[in-house]
């Protein structure tokens, strides 16, 4: 699916873009595309039995999946890095922030295995970045932001694109409508740094948010993250 010229959602079940198992919404995190001149960034990859899909969905869109140049992690869970090991095998180089990067180096319950009755497969994060980090790839210029709490590793990558300030924000924000955070049974969940992190995040303005799962939100994210914030002050304290 195009969401501007040169960036698509290639990848995310909950829409059907890829598909897993029978009933399953939740299995696979939206994966993001970015086609720069220099090549192919992704944001998330899947849960790594949906690869093939997401290549097939980016050929459609005329990408060869070969000129994959960078994969960014929102975060370690399953369904948004579960493919990590075989993007490694692609010789695509990897960046994570730090707390990202331990969990899917270990494969451990930070990345939700269990959940989907699955084995995270452990790889090595290429690259480690901490938080406000700003960084250039493929002539793109990309600031982390570390919004810890759905697990420690979360974070949003914000860029400009066709004059747009767009974020990539996992599953900080949920996935559905008004006032709906990301799923808070993470082993590595924290509901006062959840709050802090949307305290923080709503005073963002972005132009587009692309989640990770469900429905990119093209009209004042933003709104979005403050109606989040205020479910987590109502319900978390
Ligand atoms: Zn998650």
């Amino acid at each position: 699916m195009q969401i501007l010229n040169g960036l698509y959602q290639v990848g995310g079940d909950l829409n059907g873009i890829t598909y897993d198992q029978p009933g399953a919404m939740w299995n696979d995190g939206n994966t993001y595309t970015l086609k720069t001149n220099d090549g192919l960034i992704l944001f998330d990859c899947g849960c790594g039995d949906t690869l093939e899909q997401i290549f097939g969905n980016m050929r459609y869109w005329g990408l060869d999946p070969k000129d994959i140049k960078f994969c960014l992690f929102t975060h370690p869970h399953l369904d948004h890095a579960g493919a990590g090991h075989l993007i490694k095998e692609m010789d695509i180089y990897t960046i994570a922030i730090n707390e990202t990067a331990d969990a899917v180096a270990t494969g451990d319950d930070r990345c939700c295995g269990y959940l989907y009755h699955k084995t995270f497969s452990p790889f090595e994060v290429d690259r480690r970045i901490v938080d406000k980090e700003k960084f250039t790839i493929l002539n793109l210029e990309i600031e982390a932001m570390h919004l810890p709490g759905h697990s420690m590793g979360c974070t949003a990558y914000l860029f400009q694109w066709e004059g747009k300030k767009i974020v990539v924000s996992g599953d900080v924000i949920g996935t559905l409508l008004s006032g709906f955070f990301g799923w808070d049974g993470s082993i590595d969940f924290d509901k006062s740094k959840y709050t802090e992190s949307l305290l923080r995040f709503s005073k963002i303005d972005t132009d587009i948010m692309l989640p990770g799962h469900g429905m990119i939100y093209f009209h004042k994210p933003r709104i979005r993250v403050e109606e989040a914030l205020n479910a987590a002050l109502q319900e978390w304290r």
